[in-house]
Formats: structure tokens, sequence, C-alpha cells
């Protein structure tokens, strides 16, 4: 596939699939230490099944899960550089894809089923999530859209007005020259950044840090946590639903811990590029799958790779989540840490870190606060995060103010999910329950305060749809 500029963002990491996947082929040793990299699903899981098998490690029904959902392989010969886990990060000018790999941090469940959640009025945590293949839909394909959860969920677009745009190629803007060039009208992010008013795209109050990773929960996710407690930091987690039934512990761990869990959809593909019906596959598992585990419903998501236009994101509201992207400046900035081009080999370390830190300085000129992209799925970024970049907001000069989103952009931690929020104007809908398990029966109940105020029309949606474009720029990004 050939790439423009502006398509690197998604892209670039569409393009990975196939060459991850013949490096598989010809070098599976190297494919595996290259777990570091490869922001791909198939990578992910594979990895995912490679790490359950060479270690005694993660939650206990991860190696179930994943060695029953993805291609039995020879376990590799594997690189370890220590037994020890932690959070320590190897020196930056070490951090590079093929890196040595080490021996991902045992989650142990620190929950006890019925322990209490640490949001107002949220359920207790429910009885351990126990994967059972015939209940999902396969790891990283879109889902069946046949299904009857899916023709449920199908219900929730019912009084919305889904604009009527065919869907993309490929969610990259050199894939679909027609529907590029008419980016502006489609609201479509991936080809000039264009949001509405509708979706979350920076923190208001400058010097503002909204912190975020996307992708997981992965292997070396709890090094993550355990660094973001020793920094009393919150962040907000973009979830995969393929990667929720792998490592459940992981997802408890984070929500426990206080920080905030958004939905990334169940496959990872581009948004853009499906039809209603898998939009609303990918948003609805991946929402099941999360309540499963930790009993609440998150109200946000985050399309992958910020693809996003108006037909999604009006699917997206329907069903009650609010999109949250990463802040991109009206001369095309992007907050995005390139974590995953050093885990795809298109970067080394060092110069994704001194990137990154021109955009850190670039931000002390901005009128507001920002949200930053990153990742936890992989070893590489979540050495990156816990070595450098967090470290580095935290000492600039003048400092940064880490947040989760929520918390940056004064959301209630209530408004966060589903079975909590009172809010009547978020996430835009009065809906008062929800059949999140796709059985017919709406079996969640909204705050006690929810659903007396006005419902989102179809109208009302519109206005809110197509109200300002906030940051609409021709420009090219940075990367
Ligand atoms: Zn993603």
């Amino acid at each position: 596939m050939k790439l423009s500029a502006l398509a690197l963002l998604c892209a670039t990491q569409l393009t990975l699939v196939s060459a991850a996947s013949q490096n598989t082929k010809r070098h599976f040793h190297v494919a595996h230490n290259n777990r570091r990299q490869a922001p791909t699903p198939s990578s992910s899981a594979s990895s995912s099944s490679s790490s359950s098998s060479s270690s005694s490690s993660a939650a206990s029904h991860v190696t179930t899960t994943t060695t029953t959902s993805v291609a039995v392989v020879t376990p590799p010969s594997v690189t370890i550089v220590s037994a020890a886990t932690g959070t320590a990060a190897p020196p930056l000018s070490q951090i590079t894809m093929g890196m040595p790999t080490r021996v991902p941090p045992v989650v142990t469940a620190s929950f006890a089923v019925g322990a209490s959640a640490p949001i107002s009025g949220a359920p207790a945590l429910p009885t351990h999530f126990v994967f059972q293949m015939n209940q999902w839909p396969q790891e990283d394909h879109i889902p069946d859209t046949n299904s009857p959860e899916v023709q449920e969920w199908l219900k929730e677009l019912d009084g919305f007005n889904i604009p009527n745009l065919t869907p993309t190629t490929d969610g990259s803007c050199a894939g679909d020259i027609e529907a590029a060039a008419q980016a502006a009208q489609r609201g479509w992010w991936t080809c000039g950044g264009y949001t509405r008013s509708t979706d979350i795209v920076a923190c208001p109050d400058k010097l503002t840090w909204g912190v975020s990773f996307d992708d997981g929960p992965g292997p070396y996710t709890q090094n993550l946590l355990d660094y973001l407690k020793t920094k009393n930091i919150s962040a907000t987690f973009f979830v995969v639903g393929s990667r929720v039934i792998e490592r459940p512990n992981v997802l408890i761990e984070e929500y426990m811990a206080g920080h905030e869990i958004s939905v990334h959809t169940w496959s990872h593909k581009p948004l853009t590029s499906l039809t209603n019906e898998q939009i609303v596959a990918e948003l609805g598992w991946t929402r099941k799958a999360i309540r499963q585990v930790l009993g609440v419903t998150p109200t946000t998501m985050r399309p992958p790779f910020g693809d996003i236009d108006d037909r999604v994101r009006a699917i997206s509201l329907a069903m009650g989540m609010v999109p949250i992207m990463w802040t991109r400046t009206p001369s095309g900035g992007v907050f995005d840490t390139n974590d995953w081009r050093v885990a795809a080999g298109q970067a080394t370390g060092t110069q994704s870190f001194q990137t990154f830190q021109t955009i850190l300085n670039n931000a002390s000129t901005i009128d507001t606060g920002f949200i930053v992209l990153q990742h936890d799925v992989h070893e590489i970024t979540v050495d990156l995060a816990v070595g450098y970049t967090l470290d580095a907001a935290l000492t600039h000069n003048p400092p940064f103010n880490l947040k989760a989103i929520g918390q940056c952009t004064n959301t209630p931690a209530t408004d966060m999910y589903f079975e909590t929020t009172k809010n009547t104007t978020f996430p835009y809908s009065n809906r008062t329950t929800v059949d999140v398990d796709g059985d017919g029966k709406s079996e969640t109940t909204k705050g006690a305060g929810k659903g007396n105020g006005a419902a989102l029309t179809q109208s009302s949606i519109l206005t809110v749809l197509f109200g300002a474009v906030v940051a609409a720029s021709s420009s090219l990004i940075l990367f």
C-alpha cells in the first residue's frame, strides 16, 4: 500500500500486518522478540500465546484463552535478559525493535469477587471471568453481524439518524481518494484531522496532559500500573475486547487502581472502512467483555488509528459512547508519542523520544492542555512510557499536570460508566437501560437521576454532530 504522509498514522500500522507475518515465516525467533513491535492484531495474539507458554506468568485463565484462539506455533527461542520483573526500563539507546525481551510480570488477582468498586454507585466486582470460546467472537476478527447479540445491539440505532456514508476502502486517505476529497463534509479525522463538537480532543486546562494507553491489556501493562501508582497518576485505558478476554485480571487491576476504562473495539480495524453492522459488532462485543469482567460499561470509546467520521460518530453516540481522540493542533501537530513506530521498527527509541520532546516544548505554547497517544500492549511501548515520556512531562519546565482524560475534562467519575452516570447530557442520550449482553433483556440501569433530561433526538444529535469543526487542517502531520 502506498502511503501519503497524511495516511501514516493509521495506514502504516495496517501495512505492518503483512510485513510482520513475513517475518514470522522467515525467522520466527526474531518475530517473537519483535512482539515488542508489531502493533497488529495477529502479532499481539501470537505474542500473548508465546508469553503464556514461556513463563509462569500472567493471569491464570489467559493461557487457555490464547492457546485456543490463535494458530499453534512452535515455542520460539526467547532471549531473556533477566528473570527479574519490574518497572525499570532499559537505556533509551537500547530501546529498539528486536531488542531482547524480559519475562512479563506476574499478575495475581489482588481483588476478590465482591470487592467494592472505586466508582460511587458501581456494582461490586463480579464473579471472575471465565473464558468460554463458544461465547465470544474469534479474537482479532470482525465479529459476525448475524449473531443474536449484534442483531439486538443494532436496535440501539433506532431513532438516530446515521449518516449514509459509504465505508472507506481501508481507512486511509491514500486508499480512498474519493472519500478523502469529501473529508471535511464527512468529518473524517484521518484525512485532515476533522473533529466535531461531540469529540473529546483535548484537556481544557493549559499544561495539562490527558494520559491514555491503547490496545491492551498487554503482557507488560502491570509494569505501567506499578509506575503510575508510584507517581500517583491516573490514566485512561482504551482496551481491545480481544485483549480483555485474554487478560481480565489486568483489566481489573487497571479499574480498581482508579484508572478509567474505555472501549477500543474488538479487532482494532479502521472503523470508517466497516459497515454499520460491523461497527456495532466491534463496539458491542468490547462493551460486553468489559462489563463481564468489571461490572460496568464505558460511556466513551476511541476509534483505532483515530479513524472516525460522522457515520462512526453517530453510531458510537447512539450506542452511548462518546469518542475520545488525541490532540491535533490546527497546524497539524499530533500528540503522538510515536511509541508504536519504535515497536514497529520505524524509529529508534532515541529518535522517537527526541521528537516527542519537541512536542512537549510546543505544548507549553498552546492555550489548552492536550491528550496524548501511547500504547501499553507492547513491552517497548511500556518501557518508553515508564522510563522516558511520562518522566519527561513530570520534570518538564514548566511541569505538566498528568491526569486521566475524564479527570482533565472535569467529567465526574460516575459519568464514565452507564451503571453510574447521572448526567442527562453525557453520553448524549437519555437511554435508561442498555442490553449490554445482547440477550434481548435490558439488564443495565443507569443512575437514578438519569433520564430526566432532554432526550438526544435526531435533530439535536445532528446539531451536535455538525457543529463546529474544532480542529481542521490540511497541513501535514508531524511524522
Ligand atoms: Zn489502537
